[in-house]
């Protein structure tokens, strides 16, 4: 709509100057914009061309051809714009005539200012209302929402719109001699009384309904009504919004359904789920992280707290989750704790903080992997790794390793360790007279004795076939001497067949300065075969 304080334009139609001149000098006193133009074809031109004011003032007769009737015809047909006459007379003649052309009114030439004034300005907002009236009609006849008037007494249809009869397959013909009960059968008289009480008796201003609507095939849909009520000559009508929810509420039931497969889910996941606030109260737990934190004693599951409980204390994962949540990072842990059976468990912990819309930390959610079985099976691989398979004695490799840190200790702290390496004396005849099995035995037998004498410290590794050596650390020569000397009996203790006992050649040595790995287990080989040459079952350091 134009603007209050511009102008308005009016197009006066005269041919007579005097009057036109006097007309427009009035008008323009009264605040509009005027202009002139003495011929029905020059009027028509100008509309033609796009150049409309907000009203025409026509002259009936006039000075060419067209006379201002015949001209008012041909411009309404092309253009809406308010058209008032001016004639000079009223005769039967010039009325009828006027009638029959889409005109505004008309005012008598000799009429006095005040009526042509304010039959100008009736015209206008005549003009204004009926366009709102238009532009109001349109809308609510091409609304995407099906749109609905009825009478909120005998509840029947007073209007309905396109998108109403297209939905519900109903011609608007059909639809006026109907009620609303035809069309929603979840509504009865007395029920749709109840849900617009408050909006009969001005309490409420607008009342929404979630229902249903069926079509005249008698399929059904889904549908969100407003209700509202307005009065017109002294009649209230009530007006009901509704919009079609059948392809939304699928998307919702959908969602509803993917969202408790969800829940299902991760309440049956082989880890273990958990939803914490920011004070550590679980929001939300699944059961295999019951059966982790011990269920049998957490009967309540809202009677735990992740910061308080004591597994988790225990664990050093309180702790974690308080840095979490203080810090809002995330972090992967792997931490064990003692059930209380008394079983180690290992835990692998992920926790994430929770934030809500403003991105505070309103939570933590807590993965938890019970990794008990994976951490033993390293374990096992781990010690594969570094033992020979068949004694269970340490492999080359771990002994060289072992070897290699004790000499930096030593030189580093000035700590001494000593080395015993032995050779089982004439395995070879062991295994001729008794078979490799037994001689296989034997080794094993070998590394059980001498692993049940030394120390949990010091190292025994099969260095070759029947070959040994043990590494202790911060033992003197001479009492290394005094072990080797000790194994050497013990060893003649596990007797093999009837009067053959096993013995074997033993050389010990201790670290030196400046000795490599390589030097120092030289010098263990070279003493051990001065055991052998010296008459084997002896010791030599
Ligand atoms: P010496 O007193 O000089 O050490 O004589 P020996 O027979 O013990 O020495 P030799 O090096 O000649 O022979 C070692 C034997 O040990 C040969 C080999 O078959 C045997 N042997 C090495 N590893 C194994 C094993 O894993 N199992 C068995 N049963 N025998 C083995
Ligand atoms: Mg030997
Ligand atoms: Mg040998």
């Amino acid at each position: 709509m134009s603007e209050k304080l511009e102008k308005k334009r009016i197009l006066l139609v005269e041919d007579s100057r005097l009057t036109a001149a006097m007309v427009a000098d009035f008008l323009v006193k009264n605040g509009f914009e005027v202009e002139v133009v003495p011929t029905g074809e020059e009027v028509v031109q100008r509309i033609e061309e796009g150049i409309i004011p907000d009203l025409i003032l026509m002259d009936i007769e006039l000075a060419g051809e067209m006379d201002g009737i015949e001209a008012a015809d041909i411009i309404s047909k092309q253009q809406d714009v308010p058209i008032v006459f001016l004639t000079a007379n009223t005769s039967k003649e010039i009325i009828e005539k006027i009638r029959r052309v889409k005109a505004y009114g008309f005012v008598l030439k000799d009429t006095d200012r005040i009526a042509l004034l304010s039959t100008i300005d009736m015209a206008m907002r005549l003009h204004e209302a009926s366009v709102y009236a238009t532009m109001f009609e349109r809308l609510f006849e091409t609304s995407v929402n099906e749109l609905y008037i009825f009478n909120p007494e005998s509840f029947r249809f007073v209007v309905v719109n396109r998108a109403a009869t297209s939905n519900l397959g109903y011609s608007y013909r059909e639809l006026e001699a109907m009620t609303i009960f035809d069309i929603n059968p979840q509504l009865d008289t007395e029920t749709l009384r109840e849900i617009i009480k408050g909006l009969m008796h001005g309490k409420q201003e607008r009342v929404v309904l979630n229902t249903v609507h069926r079509r005249k095939d008698g399929s059904l849909y889904y549908v969100e009504a407003y209700l509202q009520l307005f009065e017109y000559r002294r009649s209230k009508y009530c007006m009901m919004f509704a919009v079609d929810v059948t392809e939304r509420k699928k998307v919702e039931d959908e969602l509803d359904e993917s969202r408790k497969q969800y829940v299902e889910l991760a309440q049956e996941a082989p880890i273990g789920i958990l939803k914490c606030d920011v004070e550590g109260n679980i929001v939300y737990i699944n059961k295999k992280a019951l059966e982790i934190l011990g269920s049998p004693g957490v009967e309540e599951t809202s009677s735990i707290n992740f910061l308080t409980f004591p597994l988790l204390v225990e664990a050093g994962l309180s702790q974690k989750l308080k840095e979490c949540m203080e810090n809002n990072l995330s972090q992967t842990v792997e931490k064990s704790y003692t059930s209380k059976s008394g079983k180690s468990i290992w835990l692998r912990t992920h926790i994430k903080p929770l934030l809500n819309k403003d991105g505070m930390v309103k939570g933590a959610q807590i993965i938890m992997d019970d990794i008990t079985e994976k951490k033993e099976m390293e374990r096992q691989l781990y010690e594969m790794s570094i033992t020979d398979p068949l004694t269970n004695a340490y492999n080359f490799r771990y002994f060289t390793k072992k070897l290699e840190e004790e000499i930096l200790r030593a030189q580093r702290y000035g700590e001494s360790f000593t080395l015993i390496m032995f050779d089982i004396d004439r395995f070879k005849s062991f295994n001729d007279s008794f078979g490799h099995q037994v001689g296989d035995l034997i080794l094993k037998a070998t590394v059980d004795m001498v692993k049940g004498r030394i120390r949990r410290t010091d190292t025994l590794a099969r260095w070759g076939g029947e070959e040994f050596i043990i590494l202790l650390p911060n033992t003197k020569l001479e009492d290394a001497v005094k072990l080797a000397e000790e194994l050497r009996q013990k060893l003649m203790q596990l007797k093999v067949g009837n009067d053959d006992s096993l013995t074997a050649s033993f050389g010990v040595v201790e670290y030196q300065e400046g000795d490599t790995a390589d030097s120092i287990v030289k010098r263990a080989d070279a003493m051990m075969y001065r055991a052998k040459n010296d008459g084997r079952n002896c010791v030599r350091y």
